[in-house]
């Protein structure tokens, strides 16, 4: 597993961090927004026409959360990467794409800056994350080696400053790319790591369901279907981390997966992990 940081991945999950979107995906923290206008200097403004078109055409530009930004050089090269996704149309382009790439090229710099100040700062913390994950890894290296067998895709994790809450997952190619956050007050590391086998269950799992959207609640669906697998998974794999798995969702949270989920889904879900 390769863990890594990326500023322009955290750029993203910044302008993210801006935006209040109706559905699971919300990244929305108003206490990240208040800290980090201090330190950045300015204010991260998104344009409230923008946020409401993308809410209103979330399921055709969710993509913007997923592009591997990790890879990008410059401000340039990450609105090229959304300019070259072929599914939008003209009004998206006009509405949000354009909008949405003056945003990253007017903050770019100022943001570049306090994110080397920021990576610096936090290095430390971040070593020690890597290896948490690491050690935590080797103890249930059964699942990821499923994971891989199953996938066929080689893990990366990227620690982002930006993303504050939840977690994403994209596969490119070959790889599996999970995006995490920071430790901080609302996020220990041993969350950090269950919410990285959470992202990748979802691998596992969502080929269960036929479609996964946010308006429909197969979403909702996919969700549960992650929780309880991963309760079960950690009772096989590792006691002491099912415990805070157990304080972390809460019993009603894993209750109501067990009740909202059919029989037949259950026994479906069980005979991926046994
Ligand atoms: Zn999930």
């Amino acid at each position: 597993m390769e863990i890594v940081r990326s500023v322009y991945t955290d750029l993203i999950f910044h302008i993210f961090a801006h935006v209040k979107v109706d559905n699971a995906s919300d990244i929305y923290d108003e206490a990240y927004i208040a800290s980090v206008e201090k330190e950045l200097g300015r204010k991260t403004v998104i344009p409230e026409s923008v946020t409401a078109y993308y809410c209103a055409n979330f399921e055709r530009l969710a993509f913007v959360n997923f592009l591997p930004y990790f890879m990008a050089k410059s401000a340039d090269e990450v609105c090229f990467m959304i300019r070259q996704v072929g599914m939008t149309t003209e009004e998206d382009v006009a509405k949000f794409i354009n909008p949405f790439c003056d945003v990253i090229k007017e903050l770019s710099a100022d943001y570049v800056d306090y994110w080397e100040r920021k990576a610096k700062e936090r290095q430390v913390s971040y070593e020690e994350l890597k290896s948490y994950v690491n050690e935590q890894a080797s103890v249930m290296s059964r699942f990821f080696e499923d994971l891989h067998g199953m996938t066929n895709t080689k893990l990366m994790v990227i620690i982002s400053e930006g993303l504050r809450c939840n977690g994403r997952a994209t596969i490119m190619g070959d790889t599996c790319i999970v995006t995490l956050p920071m430790p901080s007050e609302q996020y220990s590391m041993p969350q950090i790591f269950m919410q990285l086998v959470h992202e990748c269950t979802h691998m596992i799992t969502d080929p269960l369901l036929d479609s996964i959207r946010m308006d429909d609640g197969s979403h909702d669906v996919a969700e549960y279907q992650v929780m309880l697998f991963d309760l079960w998974l950690f009772e096989r794999d590792d006691s002491k981390l099912r415990d805070e798995y157990v304080k972390w969702l809460s019993q009603e949270t894993l209750d109501e997966c067990d009740q909202k989920l059919s029989e037949e889904q259950k026994k479906k879900l069980r005979a991926l992990l046994f």
